[in-house]
This record gives structure tokens, sequence and C-alpha cells, in this order.
């Protein structure tokens, strides 16, 4: 599903350059549940945004479903290829305020151009009509899970989902992704926490730009 050859990414601080990613190596293979650790600034979320073609990278080969997913790709490009292949999880769940629960976990329906009336032929339970103020940090995120899945994408990447969550609901989500993978879906998940890791298939720690082989 993933194969990246010798990643590289720095960015430009102040007039120094800051590497972060320092040749990643790493094979995902389909329908695997994997964890991706390390500690804080250890690059994470920049390889994950890399995954997820939300940012590019300097140096490298990276392959995504068979497809390669080339350096310098339009933003048309990369939308394309990310409604095609990924669905995310955030830390701070990104719905939009103004929206329903029911018209967040239709957004990526909506940039799909399926129509209105499909849209709204979606059965959630009884917090569809509700507002994010009005739920729940665990609710917030079974929303914000639910639009990842909704285009049936071949990718879950999740970004520290569990961080804001108390520890039954961290539990109720972890829950919820491994029900996803049991349904044949390919899901990396970031954390820095070992409990949330040792739920996942495998483990792959990241330190200081590499990953550590074990
Ligand atoms: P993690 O998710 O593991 O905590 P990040 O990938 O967010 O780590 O960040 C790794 C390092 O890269 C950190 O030192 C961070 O400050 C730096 N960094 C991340 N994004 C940028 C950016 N856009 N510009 C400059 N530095 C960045
Ligand atoms: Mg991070």
């Amino acid at each position: 599903m993933i194969e990246l050859r010798n990643i590289r990414k720095s960015f430009a601080v102040g007039t120094q350059r800051l590497e972060v990613l320092k040749g990643i190596d790493l094979h995902i293979g389909a329908g695997e549940l994997v964890s991706i650790r390390g500690s804080s600034g250890s690059g994470k979320s920049t390889l994950l945004k890399i995954l997820g073609i939300l940012d590019d990278f300097d140096q490298g080969e990276y392959t995504l479903a068979g497809t390669r997913i080339d350096r310098n790709l339009s933003q048309t490009r990369a939308a394309h290829y990310r409604n095609q292949f990924l669905g995310f999880v955030f830390q701070s769940f990104n719905l939009l305020s103004f929206k329903s629960a029911l018209e967040n976990v239709a957004l990526p329906l909506y940039y799909q151009k399926v129509s209105r009336r499909e849209r709204n032929r979606l059965a959630l339970a009884d917090r569809a009509e509700h507002l994010p103020s009005e739920l729940s940090g665990g609710q917030k995120q079974r929303v914000a899970i639910a639009r990842a899945l909704i285009s049936q994408p071949k990718l879950i990447l999740a970004d520290e989902p569990t961080c804001a969550l108390d520890t039954q609901t961290t539990q109720e989500v972890m829950d919820i992704f491994k029900q996803v993978h049991g349904a044949g879906m390919t899901v990396v998940i970031v954390t820095h926490e070992n409990d949330i890791a040792a739920q996942t298939q495998r483990m792959i720690r990241v330190r200081d730009g590499l990953i550590v082989k074990k």
C-alpha cells in the first residue's frame, strides 16, 4: 500500500535548514494496522503529511497503492489522489463548526460531487443534526472517523487521534480503528502513547528523522 524510499524533508528555519526526515525507508502492506511512534518533534506529523500528500518531500520516492506520487504535484493532482485513496483523522477533529455532524461526515462526498440527495441518505445516529459544539470529544472524533470512512478510502491516516480524549473514549476510538482494520482497510496511527501503539499489529518507531531498525 505504501512504499517509501529514502524520503528526506527539511524546513527553512531562519537562515538554517532543519533536517526533519533523513532518509525514511518504509513498506506498509495492504490491510495492515500500523502505529508510528516517537517522541515529540521526531518528525511523525511531517511523515504523516507526506503520506497524506498534504506536504511535499525534498528527495526520495513514494508509491501509494501502486501509484507513483511525484514531488511538486499540482494542488489539483494532490487533491485528486487524496480523494481517491485517503481518509484523515486528526487530533483536533478538524470539523467544520457551522456544519452539522451529518454534513461534516458527508463532506468528502461533496468534494466527489455526490448529489445532496444522496448525501442526505446517510444514516447517522441521533446526533446527526448536532453542531460540533454540541458534541463531546469522543462524539466529535467518531464524526471525524465516519467522515474519513465515507468515501471508502484504501488508507486511513490518523495523527494522534486520541490525544484529546479520556481513557474510555480513547478505547472506543481504538475499537473503531480495529473494526475498520477488520473490514480490510489499511490504517496508520501516529501516536506518542505506548498503550495505543501496543494495540496495533506493527509498531514503527521514528527517532531523529529515521525509522529505528529493530
Ligand atoms: P512530531 O509530530 O513527531 O511531534 P513534527 O513532524 O511535527 O514532529 O515536527 C518535527 C520537527 O520539524 C520539529 O522540530 C518541528 O518544529 C519542525 N517543523 C515541522 N513543521 C515545520 C514547518 N512547517 N516549518 C519549520 N519547522 C517545522
Ligand atoms: Mg505531531
